[in-house]
């Protein structure tokens, strides 16, 4: 049997939400199954989210991550986190894999996350309108083996793992079978909110592997790009006055 993708995305209400989401939506239904597309939002669920997801087709859970109002703005990382408890509270077997709704992914990408044994890792190329230029970030691979990372920014040097958010997946009984996969027992495996932005993708991963010999490079070589990081910077649109859409633009 073909193994579970768990695809996990974080969504909230903006103009260019439906947008995203049915991008995603699209390229989700084109793999083949199983898939199953866990959105989750913060607080509520709204309407227009369930709408969308269930006009795909595409397996899903809806879920909604309840935080303290008062928190500052952690850009997915609790529920994620929410996610990640739904993951390990049912067991569900299968691939792991963090995708926010605003990034561009290739169908190429699905067929190599079910190639995944442990943890799979690949480099990702990161769009910025601002710097009108597109960076990798990422491992550099000698076959599958990963020997090193491309790094860009001077703030982020000191992390571990150069990793996006977009660029690992993982096998989810790391989560709960320690002995499988020779792991050490630390703390449990979190992406915690406090962590400082730009180190959450490695503070994560080092809790799932130990170093680069337990990744597998993808595909066989990390030469190609299968997915793109957008910053696509929309607050200095200019419309005219009173055309703004705030909400979810969804148009039935
Ligand atoms: N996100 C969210 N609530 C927020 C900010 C972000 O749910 O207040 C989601 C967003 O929809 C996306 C992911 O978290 O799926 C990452 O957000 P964003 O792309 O803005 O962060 P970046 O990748 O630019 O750091």
């Amino acid at each position: 049997p073909r193994k579970l993708l768990i695809v996990v995305t974080p969504t909230y209400n903006r103009a260019f939400q439906a947008y995203f989401l049915n991008r995603l939506a699209q390229v989700l239904t084109l793999v083949q199954p199983p898939v199953l597309w866990i959105v989750v939002e913060e607080n509520t669920a709204s309407m227009e989210t369930a709408d969308i997801i269930r006009k795909t087709g595409v397996m899903y859970r809806h879920l909604v991550s309840v935080k303290d109002l008062t928190d500052v703005k952690d850009r997915g990382v609790h529920q994620r986190n929410t996610a990640l408890e739904h993951i390990e509270r049912h067991r569900l077997d299968g691939i792991v894999y963090f995708a926010d709704d605003d990034n561009i992914y290739s169908f190429e990408l699905f067929q190599n996350l079910r190639e995944i044994s442990r943890f799979g890792t690949w480099p990702v190329a990161m769009l910025a309108q601002s710097k009108n230029k597109a960076i990798l970030e990422g491992p550099v691979c000698n076959g599958s083996q990963v020997i090193g990372w491309h790094t860009n920014e001077k703030s982020k040097r000191l992390r571990r793992f150069h990793v996006d958010m977009s660029g690992f997946a993982f096998n989810s009984t790391i989560l709960w079978d320690r002995k499988r996969w020779r792991r050490p027992i630390t703390s449990p495996i979190r992406q915690l909110d406090t962590v400082k932005e730009g180190f959450q993708e490695t503070t994560f991963i080092e809790q799932v592997v130990e170093d680069e010999s337990q990744m597998e490079g993808k595909p066989i070589g990390c030469s190609s790009i299968l997915n793109w990081h957008l910053h696509l910077d929309t607050r200095n649109l200019v419309y005219p006055k009173g055309w703004m859409l705030s909400k979810n633009l969804d148009v039935r």
